[in-house]
């Protein structure tokens, strides 16, 4: 193929990619978006059926909060924000009982009491050891390490303290309400689509990009495009690759070289963690749960147990469809996703099985399953990233600009409390595309020499 020019090329047409792109859009720059995949969405990617009443998102799914760029994506396609509400259902001693105690806000009023971020860094795992002594109990304290584990996809020996008590602090994401964008996250992606600016912008996908070579006002990358070389040249590059391909070796597959290479963002990466998560949806005949004990499970949202292979269970209410999701986060998502797929199947029906009291898994009549494995996916290289000991302005560093040239988006790089989440890679890839055009129109004040 032969070499083009463009103003910008986004290297990434996940969600922060798209809303890179579609920031400038009032800018007249010339960008071309090249992804890997053969679809756009990156990480929030969903399969929709014709026969479900509820779409299957293999990766993110929920809202945390009231994110107003999510919902103003949604306003803009006519799509509504489905408030998930419900019961939870946590197994203790063999039975399933509805939960009513609020263990988070123990969590919260202990990480206040122990002044945590007036203190050195440590692991949360640290933390947890000592806060009987800040008046958690030890089953608020188990909670908290399954929870470390379970959302922030984190290993509690590696998670800084720090970054749990910012971000589980009073009035921050976890105290608000969960959504889910009705149609799926495929409807904000339309949203980011459609708010392209065709005459100026051109997508393509199935490229991989193998090398980034940069200097002030000039970037050439490399790649291949449906199996054959592919280069192009920008003035400038957007990177919004996922941490774990940041953090790749140069010659693991779907890594990208960069000549010369990232060397000021080396701490940055070595203080963030690209987090594990195994998400398996199942499809059953019908809801089977629903008319279990008497139906008293019907508005349930949520079912936890901690003893087993998949600790968490959730519905699709308010939808209601034969569906549940299994969950795993943290260093056991990372071994479970070692294992062939009818293997992650048979735990998550063992674990159900031991949910409901027994109940042969044959009884709950699987129909399908569909998993996604974000650790294995060369493109991804695990979920959604958190913070190590110590790793405390990673994010800003990674999120840096460099030479006006390279300009760095993507959740990891979020550093408005948001990161990990679509809306967080929404707000990376806005502010970088302001970085970019606010450094080009103070160059054009300055000038050429300036
Ligand atoms: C299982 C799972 C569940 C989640 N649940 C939620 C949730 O409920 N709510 C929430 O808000 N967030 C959730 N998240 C996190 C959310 O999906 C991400 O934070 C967000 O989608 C990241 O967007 P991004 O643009 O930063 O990265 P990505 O979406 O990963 O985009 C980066 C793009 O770069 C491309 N790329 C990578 N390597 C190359 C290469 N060499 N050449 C070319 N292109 C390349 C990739 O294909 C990808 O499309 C979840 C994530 C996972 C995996």
């Amino acid at each position: 193929m032969a070499n083009a020019s463009w103003d910008v090329v986004i290297i990434g047409a996940g969600v922060s990619g798209l809303a890179a792109a579609s920031e400038l859009r009032k800018s007249g720059l010339s960008v071309l978006i090249l992804d890997a995949r053969d679809h756009v969405g990156g990480r929030a990617w969903t399969r929709h059926e014709p026969d479900l009443s509820a779409p299957i998102e293999l990766g993110a799914e929920f809202i945390h909060g009231r994110a107003p760029e999510t919902f103003e994506l949604l306003r803009e396609v006519g799509k509504a924000a489905l408030d998930t509400s419900g019961a939870h259902w946590t197994l203790r001693d063999g039975k399933l009982v509805q939960n009513t105690e609020d263990l988070f806000g123990d969590i919260q009023t202990a990480l206040e009491r122990s002044n945590v971020l007036k203190q050195p860094d440590i692991s949360f795992e640290a933390w947890l050891s000592r806060s009987a002594q800040y008046g958690l109990s030890p089953e608020a304290a188990a909670m908290a390490r399954a929870f470390a584990e379970g959302f922030d996809a984190a290993d509690p020996a590696r998670v800084s303290a720090h970054f749990i008590a910012r971000e589980w602090g009073s009035g921050g994401m976890l105290d608000s309400p969960q959504f889910r964008p009705l149609g799926g996250y495929s409807s904000v992606l339309a949203a980011l689509a459609g708010a392209l600016d065709r005459e100026n912008v051109r997508l393509q996908l199935q490229t991989v990009v193998r090398e980034v070579r940069w200097k002030r006002g000039t970037v050439e990358v490399d790649a291949i495009f449906l199996d054959q070389p592919f280069s192009v040249r920008a003035a400038c590059a957007i990177v919004t690759l996922p941490l774990g391909v940041l953090q790749a070796p140069a010659e693991a597959a779907g890594a990208v070289r960069f000549v010369p290479e990232l060397d000021t963002k080396r701490k940055a990466l070595e203080g963030l963690v690209s987090g594990p998560v195994l998400k398996l949806s199942l499809r059953f005949r019908r809801a089977f749960w629903e008319e279990l004990d008497g139906g008293k499970y019907e508005g349930a949202s949520f079912f936890h147990s901690a003893h087993t292979a998949f600790p968490t269970f959730w519905t699709s209410l308010p939808l209601r469809a034969p569906l549940l999701i299994a969950w795993i986060g943290g260093p056991k998502a990372a071994r479970l996703s070692m294992s062939k797929m009818p293997d992650i199947v048979r735990q998550a029906l063992e674990s159900l099985s031991t949910i409901f009291a027994g109940r042969p898994p044959s009884e709950f009549e699987l129909e399908a399953a569909y998993l996604h494995n974000w650790q294995t996916d060369p493109f991804a290289r695990g979920a959604y990233s958190y913070i190590a000991v110590g790793g405390g302005d990673a994010r800003s560093t990674l999120a840096a600009p460099l030479e006006d040239t390279l300009f760095f988006a993507g959740e990891a790089t979020n550093t408005e409390d948001e990161a990990a989440t679509v809306t967080g890679a929404l707000q990376s890839g806005e502010r970088a595309a302001r970085e970019l055009t606010e450094r080009l129109q103070a160059k054009k004040v300055k000038g050429p020499k300036g």
